[in-house]
């Protein structure tokens, strides 16, 4: 470790994501000059958002905007609302961007952003002046070639549009600023539904590969937001018994497979999952140890750690989350055979087609959402087939052969580039 890693404030989400870069550059034999550039970010911002509240008192937000790596294209992250969100975690979901984009083969490099706040206790007009004070504050910093958010946890397509007239504003009409926008203002087709899809197909071709029917196949997905609710709803559609989903409070669970659209609805319409009927409610832990043939937790960071790793019931994890998993709960699942598809791959249906928006933005040339469902299936299966060639000729988990390849692609480029 370098004397300016020691420096910083650190998250456990940080650790996870630098031992899984350390594990996979033993592996390729990067040296240590490359392994610390790699993990200190380009650049760090940190502001403060003073918010006029609806009541007239005036609050005061922290904002970041951690942008990573920009060897192989501008940096591209999403956003995110939450109580829970600091630098350390905001700079490993940062540097995850970069390895997610390498590895998908798209022309970018990795930044996250978020501010830490409870956007359930505000306003629609508190959370659309705090976002725009917020791209006022590092709108000089972002941009169609240097930077371009995303939505995450507690953002959504009306949040991109804020930015996107927030931005415009200062830079002249700038749709390609922001992905993940309203159709009606230059986003792309399929783009609300790409994570969920992504993640969809590759479950199946996981059910294939590990000789699993998907017909009545159980699967549990923590979190019914944009990922998990998405995911949920495709696979049920393809056969699969989705026996639970859950939100922040709490999970439905049904061995028969509650109806995913009339929960979905039922969460829309009271705001929670609890009075639902149909269906047992159950605790988020309590969903991630059911018996079933896929988990999917689709919701926060480290939810499957040591302590309760050893309780998992699933035969794979498809992580749609961001680094849901310890690397002492890998090992744990790994010596209990199951097939861990990783969030580097896993999820990167979000980031695939945010560039395909980015990029029909530059042209003003939109695609129907065939060919986006087209080109998002044949990406992500080819950077599945990928990653399991490397990790069967190279004996290492899926995980490690993910971030072995990006790992490779940026350190090249890197090289090419000078540093
Ligand atoms: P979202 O805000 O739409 O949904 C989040 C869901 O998680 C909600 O159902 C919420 O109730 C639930 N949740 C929140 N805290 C929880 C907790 N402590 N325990 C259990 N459930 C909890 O967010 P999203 O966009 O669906 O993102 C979900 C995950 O997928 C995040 O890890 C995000 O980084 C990742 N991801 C999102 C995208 C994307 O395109 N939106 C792309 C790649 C990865």
């Amino acid at each position: 470790m370098g004397i300016v890693e020691e420096a910083w404030e650190r998250s456990e989400t940080e650790r996870i994501l630098n031992y899984n870069v350390d594990v996979a550059a033993q592996k390729i034999n990067l040296d240590n000059e490359m392994r610390t550039f790699l993990k200190v970010p380009f650049r760090e911002i940190k502001v403060q958002i003073p918010l006029k509240m609806d009541d007239g008192r005036v609050e005061i937000f922290v904002g970041y905007r951690v942008q990573h790596n920009q060897t192989r294209g501008p940096m591209k992250g999403s956003i995110r609302y939450h109580p829970q969100v600091n630098l350390g975690e905001i700079r490993a979901l940062a540097a995850a961007m970069t390895w997610k984009t390498a590895l998908i083969g798209i022309p970018f490099g990795g930044a996250k952003g978020g501010v830490t706040c409870n956007p359930k206790a505000m306003s629609p007009g508190e959370l659309e002046r705090l976002t725009r004070f917020f791209v006022t504050r590092i709108s000089d910093s972002i941009g169609p070639n240097v930077d371009i958010p995303a939505p995450d946890v507690n953002t959504n397509p009306q949040v991109m549009a804020w930015i996107m007239d927030e931005y415009s504003k200062r830079h002249g009409y700038s749709p390609a600023a922001v992905t993940g926008k309203p159709v009606e203002l230059g986003g792309s087709a399929g783009r609300m539904e790409a994570t969920g899809r992504g993640v969809t197909y590759l479950t199946k071709r996981a059910f294939k590969d590990k000789k699993i029917e998907i017909q009545g196949a159980r699967v549990a997905v923590q979190g019914i937001g944009n990922v998990g609710g998405v995911a949920a709803k495709l696979l049920a559609d393809e056969g699969c018994k989705v026996i639970a989903i859950s939100d922040s409070r709490g999970g439905l669970y049904n061995e028969g497979g509650p109806n995913i659209s009339r929960v979905t609805m039922h969460k829309e319409e009271t705001g929670s999952l609890k009075d639902y009927k149909g269906a047992d409610y159950i605790t988020n832990e309590e969903l991630l140890e059911l018996p079933c043939e896929a988990l999917i937790p689709a919701a926060m960071e480290c939810v499957i750690m040591e302590h309760n790793a050893g309780r998992l019931k699933c035969a794979m994890l498809v992580e749609a989350a961001n680094i849901p998993t310890s690397p002492e709960a890998d090992n744990i699942l790994q010596e209990k055979g199951v097939y861990v598809v990783p969030d580097i791959l896993a999820n990167a249906g979000g980031v695939l087609v945010s560039y395909f928006e980015w990029a029909q933005d530059l042209q003003s040339a939109f695609w129907e959402e065939e060919r986006v469902n087209r080109k998002l299936s044949k990406m992500m299966l080819d950077a599945y087939e990928l990653v399991k060639v490397v990790s069967e000729q190279n004996k290492v988990t899926l995980r490690t052969a993910a971030y072995a390849i990006a790992i490779e692609k940026v350190s090249k480029a890197v090289r090419l580039r000078g540093f």
